[in-house]
């Protein structure tokens, strides 16, 4: 995988870029990133947010309690096509989770954990030899994927 990443929203409207490096690839199982990709589980690219830039007008966002930290998390989407690009959450400011489906090329990315084991759901295979959280990565954990 690159260190510059690059992606767009379904209709393109919404362009952003990270000048990297990618930190970490995690699937996410959370109930929430179930509810708002419509699918099983999120994959985000974990990048650092002071080398995370976007654009585009239609460029909305939606803000939810996470419910292990209390803290928000504050996703982001195209309001034009529904598109989910990325999110923000407070319990690391430095990082930015890019919807790895939104970027130009997907192709080489390699998750290492499945997040929020609990509630993912049994007609998804996880396979043996990766990290399995039983629920959100701890604040160490995402501290050690690198600026917090
Ligand atoms: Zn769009
Ligand atoms: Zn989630």
């Amino acid at each position: 995988l690159s260190e510059q990443l690059e992606g767009a929203c379904l209709c393109g409207s919404v362009t952003y870029s990270s000048s990297g490096p990618a930190l970490a690839t995690i699937n996410c199982h959370c109930r929430d990133c179930q509810k708002q990709t419509g699918s099983a589980f999120s994959t985000m690219v974990a990048v650092p947010a002071d080398r995370f830039e976007v654009t585009g007008e239609t460029l909305s966002s939606f803000t939810t309690i996470g419910t292990d930290t209390g803290e928000e998390a504050v996703r982001h989407f195209c309001r034009g096509c529904g598109s989910p690009l990325f999110t923000r959450a407070a319990v690391a400011p430095g990082l930015v989770f890019i919807k790895a489906g939104t970027l130009t090329d997907p192709s080489g990315l390699q998750p290492v954990a499945d997040a929020w084991c609990d509630s993912a759901q049994t007609w998804v295979s996880l396979p043996e030899e990766r990290l399995r959280m039983p629920r959100g990565p701890s604040a160490k954990q995402l501290a050690a994927l690198g600026p917090a």
